[in-house]
């Protein structure tokens, strides 16, 4: 068992890893590179359920607690809440009730250990924090992922005629990346994984295209607010927040119903990646299970590209280092970000954090132990992953 990952069997199982916090990244204040605001307000039980699945919620006579995910939270974020590890889900859901979503939401986010997040604020915002309160909560500053979807629909709520469109989105991202704004933007991000797939065409739209497209799209928006599907509209505001120069963060791999899995594959932004990679903007690929070793061989073969197993990594559990592991097969140490894409619950804050830790942490111990990576090597690479990649890579983060 010395100087190998074995295929399919889990570290943890194997005692290789332990399944619980490592003191490896002790003292380093994690650079969450992509989550999500949490829930101001208080939670019942079938609410806080339909938080830990990327589906609608537990199947009828199910719950969301028996889950890798739901078992964590009973095991990890208990104590955070003076509760016994591994109470039970009525104990744990009344425990939070009885402190109140500020106070929990303040112990959770201030256990995890950032030193800054960089929120996306774009998707479902009702009922979550804004990001002053959010800053305010977690004890740190919070810079802002400016959703070019969101934007687009909203210069199209404001009113303008299908002629002006392109140049309205293209001047309001530059208006809402603008270095000057607080919370401080720090990069954007799109969806055109959910909203069209990744499997379009990866070239700039011309102008009369883009007029075109959003004179059929306008008129469904103003009868029936359709979201913004339409390829040559999507690609039309990737290009706008490309042209911004900041980092493009990219959903790839598996999220909600609302997705063709099979076309979230990054894999599939190939040709854009080959079109990226003479400007030298950052495309940060998100997300990317079960795709993560593509992912991991993109950013391998294209400067412009990094990448992170941000939403898998609370999601597996116990298995998380075999994820980590997978993905730094082909991925550059100095490609791979950490990020929690925590979204709604505080909990998923704690625990993208204290998996990440333990998991990337223990697959490292294991390295060492035999004689892979020296210790001072690998605690420059946790540090790296944990931290120093994306301080790098982002230009501006707020301190
Ligand atoms: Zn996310």
């Amino acid at each position: 068992m010395t100087g190998v990952v074995p295929d399919g069997g889990s570290l943890v199982s194997l005692g290789l890893v332990p399944a619980g916090p490592v003191s490896f990244l002790d003292g380093v204040a994690l650079v969450d590179h992509h989550c999500h605001s949490v829930m101001a307000d208080d939670l019942d039980r079938p609410g806080f359920e339909s938080l830990l699945t990327e589906g609608t919620g537990p199947a009828p006579g199910l719950s969301a607690f028996d889950s890798r995910l739901g078992f964590s939270v009973r095991r990890w974020c208990s104590p955070v809440l003076g509760l016994p590890p591994h109470a039970p889900a009525e104990d744990y859901v009344a425990r939070r009730a009885e402190l109140g979503a500020e106070a929990v939401s303040r112990a959770m986010l201030r256990a995890a250990g950032s030193g800054v997040l960089l929120v996306d604020h774009g998707f479902a915002a009702d009922g979550l924090l804004d990001l002053d309160a959010l800053s305010e909560a977690a004890g740190l500053p919070v810079g802002e992922v400016v959703r070019l979807e969101a934007v687009a629909e909203q210069v199209a709520d404001a009113g303008v005629d299908a002629a002006g469109f392109g140049d309205a989105v293209a001047a309001e991202v530059a208006r809402r990346t603008d270095p000057a704004r607080r919370p401080l933007p720090v990069a954007c991000k799109t969806v055109l994984a959910y909203r069209a797939g990744l499997d379009v065409d990866p070239r700039r739209p011309d102008p009369a295209a883009v007029a075109a497209a959003a004179d059929t799209w306008l008129a469904r928006r103003a009868r029936d607010r359709a979201p913004l599907r339409d390829p040559v509209l999507l690609r039309h505001g990737l290009w706008a927040g490309l042209d911004t120069g900041l980092p493009l963060q990219l959903h790839t791999g598996f999220g909600d119903a609302d997705e063709d899995l099979h076309r979230a594959d990054p894999a599939l932004l190939v040709g854009l990646a080959r079109l990226v990679e003479p400007l030298g903007v950052p495309l940060m690929l998100l997300h990317t299970y079960p795709y993560h070793r593509q992912a991991a061989w993109l950013a391998q073969v294209f400067s412009c590209v990094y990448t992170d197993v941000s939403l898998a990594v609370p999601y597996v559990g116990s298995r998380a280092p075999e994820v980590i592991a997978e993905m730094l097969e082909l991925a550059p140490f100095g490609k791979v970000l950490y990020a929690s894409d925590a979204y709604g619950l505080p909990e998923l804050h704690l625990l993208g954090a204290l998996r990440f830790r333990a998991a990337l942490g223990g697959l490292l111990e294991h390295l060492c132990a035999t004689d892979e990576f020296s210790p001072a090597d690998a605690e420059r690479v946790a540090t790296m992953i944990a931290r120093d990649n994306a301080l790098r890579i982002y230009p501006r983060i707020p301190a």
